[in-house]
């Protein structure tokens, strides 16, 4: 089912943006589309535009339940959302919680290191420039935000951390990273935006200690694991299974 729209206003590698009838906010079609390495990977997944939708719908409800403020305004289909209107500040927050991913690749550090408290780093959202990993001081430079808008944007990033930690752990899944994106609407409000999904997260499944075999991920897609879509349609399964609200579940 398509909702009713308006104009496309963006279209980026897994999602079309477009207007809707209400002034504040626009639909977001999730698509089934898949890159990985900046793009130079590519497929169509069936479903995964769905599974990605529903997924992050989930996580932004329990994050707003806690007082998170987010784009998050409902679903309007199986791979439709309807969210606040923003500005995508040209930042990627990413926490780590486990080391892995680039952060193996360009340091010492051994995959799999636990890190408490969790390493927050920083990413020019930029795809000619392959997203380059940043210091603050080059933020304070670019000047993409202030300092007070940073250290804003790092605290909300740092609750968005310790709401999912307990919420995925309670679904015997180990939320090992996951990035961020952020926006402010035309009041200036700060809202967490984009998605949250095995796209943008890793996840690994406690159940099974298998190194291949827990990984509930884009890993899946990026390493040729095959699985993909049944991995994620796992992660949806335990999603919408979970009791767990932000009173009981720390
Ligand atoms: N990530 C993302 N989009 C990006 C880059 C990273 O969603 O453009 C996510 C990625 O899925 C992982 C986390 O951010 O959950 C950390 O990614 P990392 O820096 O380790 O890069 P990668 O190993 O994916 O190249």
């Amino acid at each position: 089912m398509t909702p009713d729209h308006g104009e496309l206003l963006y279209e980026g590698k897994a999602k079309r943006v477009y207007a809707s009838t209400q002034s504040d906010c626009v639909l977001v079609e999730f698509k089934n589309d898949a890159t990985a390495f900046n793009a130079q990977k590519k497929a169509q997944l069936d479903d995964k535009g769905r599974l990605n939708c529903q997924i992050s719908a989930r996580l932004f409800e329990h994050l707003e339940a806690a007082g998170v403020p987010t784009h998050y305004v409902g679903l309007a289909a199986d791979t439709w959302m309807l969210v606040k209107k923003v500005e995508i500040i040209p930042l990627e927050v990413v926490l780590r919680n486990i080391a892995a991913g680039s952060l193996c690749r360009e340091t010492p550090i051994t995959p799999g290191t636990p890190i408490d408290p969790a390493l927050l780093d920083l990413y020019y959202k930029d795809d000619a420039l392959g997203d380059p990993l940043l210091t603050q001081a080059r933020v304070r430079l670019l000047a993409v935000v202030n300092d007070q808008r940073l250290s804003a944007i790092e605290q909300l990033a740092r609750r968005v951390n310790a709401l999912l930690l307990p919420f995925f752990r309670s679904i015997e899944l180990q939320l090992v990273d996951f990035k961020l994106e952020l926006g402010l609407t035309s009041s200036g409000e700060l809202l967490l935006a984009d998605e949250i999904s095995p796209d943008t997260c890793r996840l690994w499944d406690c159940k099974t200690m298998n190194a291949e075999d827990r990984i509930l991920d884009k890993d899946r897609f990026r390493q040729d694991l095959g699985g993909v879509m049944q991995a994620y349609g796992e992660v949806l399964k335990r999603v919408q299974a979970s009791t767990c609200n932000p009173r009981n579940c720390m």
